[in-house]
C-alpha cells in the first residue's frame, strides 16, 4: 500500500490491508470499505464478522461433486428431482451458481477446482479428475457436459477429459460456442449461458 496514506490508527490500517488482499479490491476500495464500517453501527460489523467466520467454519466440500456445501453430500447430489445420468463438469463452485441461475440444467455437477495449465504448473493430478473418473465407473452416467471455461486452460482440460471419458462409451458434450473465447463462465449472462447449454455439441 502507498506509504503516503497510512491512516491514523493501527486497527484501521490493518482492516484496510485485509480488504486490500481480496480479489478485485484495490487500495482505494479497501479504504472506502474500512471507513464505511467505521461509521456503520457495531451490529453491522458483527454480522459481517459472523458471516466471514461461518463460511470458513460451516462450509465444506461435497465428497461426491466437490461443490461447497453445509451438509455432505450436498443437496444437489442427494436430490431425487435431479437427473443422475448427467454430470456437468465445471472449474469452480461459482460456475454452478451461474448455471443454476439459468434453471435449464437439471443434472448433477462435478467441480474440478481448477483447470489444466502447464504454464502455471497445474497438471491433471492437481484437480479433481481422479474423483470424476471414479464417479463414472458404475455406469449410471450417460452424458458428461464439459462446461470448463472457454479459454486456453478450459479447452485443454476439456480435450484431456474427452480423451479419458469417451472410451467409456459415455456421451461427451461441450457447451456451445456462444460464449466468447477467453471469458469465464461465472461472468456469462443467463441468456448466453442458456443458449450454450441448449446448443451443446458432441465433443
Ligand atoms: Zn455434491
Amino acid at each position: 500500500m502507498n506509504q503516503g496514506i497510512i491512516p491514523t490508527t493501527e486497527a484501521v490500517y490493518k482492516l484496510i490491508q485485509e480488504f486490500n488482499k481480496l480479489p478485485g479490491i484495490g487500495p482505494k476500495s479497501a479504504q472506502r470499505l474500512t471507513y464505511y464500517l467505521l461509521r456503520a453501527p457495531e451490529e453491522q460489523a458483527k454480522l459481517l464478522a459472523d458471516a466471514l467466520l461461518s463460511v470458513k467454519q460451516k462450509v465444506m466440500l461435497c465428497s461426491i461433486c466437490f461443490n461447497v456445501t453445509e451438509s455432505n453430500p450436498c443437496r444437489i447430489c442427494l436430490s431425487d428431482e435431479r437427473d443422475h445420468s448427467q454430470i456437468c463438469i465445471v472449474e469452480q463452485p461459482q460456475d454452478i451458481l451461474a448455471l443454476e441461475h439459468t434453471r435449464i440444467y437439471n443434472g448433477l455437477y462435478h467441480v474440478l477446482h481448477g483447470a489444466i495449465s502447464p504454464t502455471e504448473g497445474v497438471g491433471a493430478d492437481d484437480i479433481r479428475i481422479k474423483e470424476l473418473m471414479n464417479r463414472l465407473q458404475d455406469g449410471s452416467v450417460n452424458e458428461v457436459i464439459l462446461a470448463t471455461n472457454p479459454n486456453l486452460e478450459g479447452e485443454q482440460t476439456a480435450m484431456y477429459l474427452n480423451k479419458l471419458i469417451s472410451p467409456l462409451g459415455i456421451r461427451v458434450t461441450r457447451l456451445a460456442r456462444g460464449l466468447p473465447f477467453g471469458t469465464e463462465l461465472e461472468y456469462a449472462d443467463d441468456v448466453t449461458l442458456t443458449r450454450a447449454i441448449e446448443g451443446r455439441q458432441e465433443f
